[in-house]
C-alpha cells in the first residue's frame, strides 16, 4: 500500500478511482487520410508477400481474375467485382488456404485502338503499324497503372507489382500458342461467310459484340418479272405478264440480289390486277401485300404450293441479271410477301441457300460499307446513304410497288453503337462441330441394365428387347454407351458436357451458357485491326492455302516470347520462314503473312493457359471465376471454349456471377441522370472502407443499388461498428492476456453466455463466407454488435468493468470476454474492413508470437472461444433474457410513475414458478447485473407454470457515492464512510487514502 501523505491536500475525487475506458484507438476514423498511410505501410512491409509466405504449403484456393479492360478509370461495377474477389481471397486465406491473387488486364482490342486513332488523327495514316501498336501499348499501360492504383486504394490485396497483361510478350506468345493448338488439331478454317460487320469500325463483330437497338429503315415492296414460262407454274398463268413481289428493309442489298426464296410448304396465290399484270405472293400474306402494293382490286386466278416456284427465273429489277426462284423453309408468313429476296453475301440464311443452289457469294460492299461494281446511281455510296438512291432507281425502272418506313429492333455495334450490316468476308473460324476424336465413356454392367430397364416399356411388346446405343447421364452430362466406337464427340458436345461439371452460382447461369453454346454459330476469331495478336499464319501466294507446320508454328511462339507479337509486323516472310519452305498443296515457295488479328475474347479466354498453367503458384482448373452476369457470352464463354478445345475440360470448377450496379430507383447510372456513384470519389470523401462495406451489404447475385444516400447510410453503420470496437479496446488497457485471462469454466455466467453467442456468430459468419454470402456475414455482424453487445452485454457490464478493483476476478472475467470478442471480431471483419481490422489489431492487447498483421492471421477457432457444447447455457440464458424483458417493462412503468429514476434506484421482486424459478435461483448472483438494478429478490410460486410476476420497488439502503448502487452496507468500512463495502474494497486495493466524513472527497 502506498504511503499516505500527511499534507492536507484535497483527496482525489472518487470518480478518478473508476477504471474508466482508455484507448489510443481514435473515435474518428479519418479514413480518407489514414487509409493511404496504412497502404504505404503495407507496401513497405510487403504484406502480400508475408501472407504468401505464411500460407506456403497450405491447400490452394485459386480465384482466377477476369481481366478488366485497360481503358479509363474504374467505375462502381469494377469496385463491386474486385471487392467480391478480394473478399473471396481474404476469407479463403484466413480460413487457412493458400489463395494467391494475380490480377490481370485485357489490353488489346478495338476500344483502345479507336481512342488512339482519335488521338493520332490523320497522322495515323502515315504511321508504321509498329508505331501505332506502340501508341496503343502506351495507352493501355497508362490505364493499367491508373486502375491498379485505384484498386489498391480500396484495399484490394494481390500481386499488383506483377499482374498479368494480355499485351505482355509472354502472354502474347501464349495466345498464339493456344491458337496454334486449335489450328494444328483442325478446328480452324478460313471461309467466306456473312458476318456482322461494323462499317464504322471496319471490322467483323462476334455475336457477343452486337446489341439490338431501335432503328428506322425503309420498308419497300419491289416486283421481279418472271422470265421463265408461267404456264409451268400453273396453267392459268400461261401467256400473261407474271411477277412476284418481294419486301425488304435493306434496299442496299438489292444489287446483291441473286434469288427469290419461296417456302415449298406454303400456299401461294396469283393475283391479276386491272392492268393485266399477275402477281405471285403467299396466300397468308396476300391481304397485306395487296394493301401495301396498291393491288386491292386484283383477283385471284390461281393457287399452288411454293414448290412450283423452285428454279423458275426472274429479271433483276435494275441489273442485267437472271434471278433464280429457290425453295427455303425459313420463309415464314410473319411479315413480307412470302417471296424473299436473297443476297447470299448479306445474310446467314441467304448464304446457305446460295451455297445450296450454287450462287455466287461475292460481296460488292467494301469494309467501309460502300457499294462497289454497281450502277453509277449508287456506286461508291455507303449502304445507308445508297438506300434512297436505290429506291429512286426502282421508281425509275417501275419496279417499286409500295414504300413506307419501319421502326424496328436492329443489330448495332456494341462499341460505336452504329447499325451494323451482314457482309460476306473472308474470316477465320473455329468450327463448333469439329470432332474431338473421343469416345463416350463405356457403360458399366449396371448402367447397361438400367438403360435396358429405362428403354423397354414392359407394356410395349411390338419391339424386340434391345438396349439403346447410348444414354446421356443427366446428372453428369456424360454420354454413356455400350458401343464407344460408334460415338464421336464434337467440340460443341464436349463443351456442353463440361458445363455440367461446373458449379454455377446462381444456378440459372448453367442454363444461360448452355443455351448459348448449344446454338452459337462457328466462332469467328478474326478481326481486321492492328492492336492485337495477329493470326500468325503464312498463306500460299499461289493457292492461298494456309501453311500449317508444327515446327514453324513453334518457332513463331518462341519469337513472340522474345519480341512480342510486334515481331509479326517487324519481320518479313523470308526472315520468318526457313529457306526452302514450300506449299504442301502446290509446291509454290512464295508466302504472305495473314494480317488479321485474333478476337480479344480469344485472348482473354486463353488466360487459363497464359496465367494459370504458367505460374508455379497457380493451377488449372481454377476453383472460381467470378464476373458480371454478362460474361456468359463473354469471358466465361470464350474461356470454356479455348480450354475444352485444347484440353477437353472446363478451366473452372465454379462460376459465380454478380448483377448490375443501379441507382435506388433501379436505373442504370448515366451522366445525364447525374445518379453516378464513383468509387474513387467515395474513397476520397468517405473512405475505401465504405466502398467495401457497401459491397458486403448487398447480395451481389442480384442487381445492386448504390447512391450517395446509401453510401452515407453505410458510413453511419461503419461509425457504430467502430465505436463498438473502440469501446472493447478501451476496456482492455490494463489487461494482459497471458497473466489476466480467466479460464472459461470460472468465467462469470454472463461472460460465458456472451462467448457462447460469439461462437455462434463465428460459425454463422464463417459459413456465410464459405458460401460467398457476404451480405449474410454483414447482417450477422450488425445484429451481434447492436443487439448482443450494445443493447445488452456492454451496457450492463459497465458496473463491473468500471467500479470493481482492477484485479478483481469478476472484472478480469469481463475483460477476458471483452478481449475474446475483440480478437474474434477483428479477425472476422478483416476480409471486409481490411483497413480498420488492421488498425484494431495494433491496439489489441499484445500476445506473444502473434502475427504482425491480422491479414496474416487465421479466423478464430470455436475451440478458443468455448470449450465445447454450450447449448444448455444458451437455452438457460434465452429464458433469463425473457425474464429480463419482463423486468425492463416493469422498470419502465416505475420510471413513468416517478417511483425510480435510473435502474440502480430500483429493487425488483420476481415471483416465479417452475421451471423459471430454479433457473433464476441458480443464476441469482448474476441477475442484479443482468437487469442493471441495485437489488433482486426472488419469490417462489407453488403452482407450476404460473406466469412470472415482476414488481419494482425503491431500492433499499443508501446510495454508494462511488458506484451509485443502493446497498445496506454503505459506510460499513469506517475508512471509506460514503461508499459500499465493494467499493471500499476496491479503494483499499488501489491504495486510496482513507477519509472521514469531514474530509469526504468529491464523488
Ligand atoms: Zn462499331
Ligand atoms: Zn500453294
Ligand atoms: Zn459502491
Amino acid at each position: 500500500m502506498p504511503e499516505t501523505t500527511d499534507t492536507m491536500a484535497e483527496p482525489k475525487p472518487l470518480k478518478s478511482t473508476l477504471n474508466l475506458p482508455e484507448t489510443s484507438f481514435a473515435m474518428k476514423a479519418n479514413l480518407p487520410v489514414n487509409e493511404p498511410l496504412r497502404l504505404a505501410v503495407w507496401q513497405k512491409q510487403d504484406l502480400y508477400a508475408q501472407i504468401r509466405a505464411a500460407r506456403a504449403g497450405s491447400p490452394k484456393y485459386i480465384l482466377h481474375d477476369g481481366p478488366p479492360y485497360a481503358n479509363g478509370a474504374i467505375h462502381l461495377g469494377h469496385a463491386l467485382n474486385k471487392c467480391i474477389k478480394d473478399f473471396v481471397v481474404k476469407t479463403k486465406t484466413m480460413a487457412g488456404f493458400d489463395a494467391p491473387y494475380v490480377p490481370g488486364w485485357d489490353c488489346h482490342g478495338l476500344p483502345i485502338e479507336i481512342k488512339v486513332d482519335e488521338q493520332l488523327g490523320r497522322k495515323k495514316l502515315e504511321m508504321d503499324p509498329l508505331a501505332v501498336r506502340k501508341a496503343c501499348r502506351d495507352y493501355a499501360q497508362k490505364y493499367v497503372d491508373l486502375q491498379r492504383s485505384q484498386f489498391e486504394r480500396i484495399g484490394v490485396f494481390g500481386r499488383w507489382n506483377d499482374p498479368y497483361l494480355t499485351m505482355s510478350y509472354a502472354y502474347e506468345a501464349s495466345i498464339i500458342e493456344t491458337f496454334y493448338d486449335f489450328f494444328e488439331k483442325g478446328f480452324v478454317y478460313k471461309g467466306l461467310k456473312p458476318v456482322y460487320w461494323c462499317i464504322h469500325d471496319r471490322t467483323a463483330l462476334a455475336e457477343a459484340e452486337v446489341e439490338y437497338e431501335m432503328h428506322t429503315s425503309p420498308s419497300i415492296y419491289v416486283r421481279y418479272k418472271l422470265t421463265s414460262n408461267p404456264a409451268q407454274i400453273d396453267a392459268a398463268l400461261g401467256n400473261q405478264p407474271v411477277w412476284t413481289i418481294i419486301w425488304t428493309t435493306t434496299p442496299w442489298t438489292l444489287p446483291a440480289s441473286l434469288a427469290v426464296a419461296f417456302n415449298p410448304e406454303l400456299d401461294y396465290v396469283a393475283l391479276r390486277n386491272a392492268d393485266g399484270n399477275v402477281y405471285i405472293v403467299a396466300e397468308a400474306l396476300a391481304a397485306q401485300t395487296r394493301e401495301a402494293s396498291n393491288l386491292t382490286e386484283a383477283t385471284e386466278i390461281a393457287r399452288f404450293k411454293g414448290t412450283r416456284m423452285d428454279r423458275v427465273t426472274f429479271q433483276h429489277p435494275f441489273l442485267d441479271r437472271s434471278i433464280l426462284g429457290v425453295n427455303a423453309d425459313y420463309v415464314t408468313t410473319e411479315q413480307g410477301t412470302g417471296a424473299v429476296h436473297t443476297a447470299p453475301a448479306h445474310g446467314a440464311d441467304d448464304f446457305y441457300t446460295g451455297a445450296k443452289y450454287g450462287l455466287s457469294q461475292l460481296c460488292n460492299v467494301d469494309a467501309a460499307g460502300r457499294l462497289r461494281n454497281g450502277l453509277p446511281e449508287y456506286e461508291d455510296l455507303q449502304v445507308f446513304k445508297a438506300n434512297p438512291k436505290i429506291i429512286d432507281l426502282l421508281v425509275a425502272r417501275e419496279a417499286l410497288m409500295g414504300r413506307s418506313e419501319i421502326h424496328h429492333s436492329y443489330p448495332h455495334c456494341w462499341r460505336c453503337h452504329n447499325p451494323v450490316i451482314f457482309r460476306a468476308t473472308e474470316q477465320w473460324f473455329i468450327g463448333m462441330e469439329t470432332s474431338m476424336n473421343t469416345s463416350p465413356t463405356p457403360m458399366t454392367e449396371t448402367e447397361i441394365a438400367a438403360a435396358e430397364e429405362l428403354f423397354n416399356d414392359p407394356l410395349d411388346k411390338s419391339e424386340p428387347d434391345e438396349a439403346p446405343d447410348a444414354i446421356l447421364n443427366l446428372k453428369t452430362g456424360v454420354l454413356l454407351t455400350s458401343d464407344p466406337e460408334r460415338y464421336q464427340t464434337t467440340f460443341r458436345q464436349r463443351a456442353l458436357r463440361e458445363i455440367n461439371n461446373v458449379v454455377w452460382d446462381p444456378s440459372w447461369g448453367r442454363e444461360r451458357i448452355y443455351n448459348m453454346i448449344e446454338t452459337r454459330p462457328d466462332w469467328c476469331i478474326s478481326r481486321q485491326r492492328i492492336w492485337g495478336v495477329p493470326i500468325a499464319v503464312f498463306l500460299c501466294e499461289k493457292c492461298h492455302q494456309p501453311l500449317n507446320d508444327r515446327a514453324i508454328n513453334k518457332s513463331i511462339v518462341k519469337l513472340f516470347h522474345r519480341q512480342g507479337a510486334d515481331a509479326w509486323y517487324k519481320h518479313d516472310v523470308s526472315s520468318l520462314l526457313p529457306t526452302g519452305t514450300a506449299c504442301p498443296y502446290c509446291g509454290n515457295a512464295e508466302f504472305r503473312k495473314e494480317m488479321d488479328i485474333l478476337d480479344v475474347w480469344f485472348e482473354s479466354g486463353a488466360s487459363w493457359h497464359a496465367v494459370l498453367d504458367v505460374e508455379p503458384d497457380l493451377h488449372t482448373p481454377a476453383d472460381l471465376y467470378t464476373e458480371g452476369g454478362d460474361q456468359h457470352r463473354g469471358w466465361f464463354h470464350s474461356s470454356l471454349l479455348t480450354s475444352v478445345g485444347v484440353r477437353g475440360t472446363a478451366p473452372y470448377k465454379m462460376v459465380a456471377t454478380s448483377g448490375w450496379t443501379l441507382d435506388e430507383q433501379g436505373r442504370a447510372f448515366s451522366k445525364s441522370l447525374g445518379n453516378g456513384v464513383d468509387p474513387v470519389d467515395i474513397a476520397k470523401r468517405l473512405g475505401g472502407e465504405i466502398v467495401r462495406l457497401w459491397v458486403a451489404s448487398v447480395d451481389f447475385r442480384e442487381d445492386v443499388a448504390a447512391s450517395e444516400n446509401l453510401m452515407q447510410r453505410v458510413s453511419d453503420n461503419y461509425r457504430k461498428l467502430r465505436n463498438t470496437l473502440r469501446f472493447l479496446l478501451s476496456n482492455l488497457s490494463d489487461f494482459s492476456p497471458s497473466t489476466d485471462a480467466v479460464p472459461f469454466a470460472i468465467l462469470e455466467p454472463l461472460d460465458q453466455y456472451i462467448l457462447a453467442r460469439l461462437a455462434q456468430l463465428t460459425t454463422r459468419i464463417r459459413s456465410a463466407y464459405e458460401d460467398f454470402e457476404f451480405h449474410r456475414a454483414y447482417h450477422a455482424l450488425n445484429e451481434f454488435t447492436n443487439t448482443d453487445l450494445s443493447a445488452l452485454y456492454l451496457d450492463v457490464l459497465k458496473d463491473r468493468l468500471y467500479t470493481f478493483a482492477p484485479n478483481h476476478p469478476a472484472r478480469r472475467s469481463a475483460q477476458t470476454a471483452v478481449w475474446r470478442i475483440a480478437e474474434a471480431l477483428t479477425r472476422l471483419i478483416a476480409p471486409i474492413l481490411s483497413f480498420t481490422a488492421d488498425e484494431v489489431w495494433e491496439h489489441l492487447p499484445k500476445v506473444e508470437g502473434r502475427e504482425t498483421s491480422v491479414h496474416v492471421a487465421l479466423f478464430p477457432e470455436i475451440a478458443t472461444i468455448i470449450p465445447g457444447n454450450t447449448n444448455t447455457l444458451l437455452d438457460n440464458w434465452q429464458k433469463l433474457l425473457e425474464v429480463r424483458n419482463e423486468v425492463l417493462l416493469s422498470l419502465e412503468a416505475a420510471r413513468q410513475s416517478k417511483l425510480i429514476g435510473k435502474g440502480l434506484d430500483a429493487k425488483v421482486v420476481i415471483e416465479a414458478s417452475e421451471p423459471v424459478y430454479p433457473l433464476l435461483e441458480r443464476y441469482e448472483p448474476s441477475l442484479k447485473e443482468l437487469f442493471n438494478v441495485s437489488q433482486v429478490t426472488l419469490a417462489h410460486i407453488e403452482h407450476r407454470e404460473q406466469k412470472t410476476v415482476v414488481t419494482t420497488l425503491a431500492a433499499e439502503g443508501a446510495k454508494c457515492a462511488r458506484c451509485w448502487n443502493y446497498t445496506t452496507d454503505v459506510g460499513d468500512d469506517p475508512r471509506y464512510p460514503t461508499v459500499c463495502l465493494r467499493c471500499a474494497e476496491a479503494l483499499n486495493a488501489i491504495g486510496y487514502p482513507p477519509y472521514t466524513a469531514s474530509s469526504e472527497p468529491q464523488a
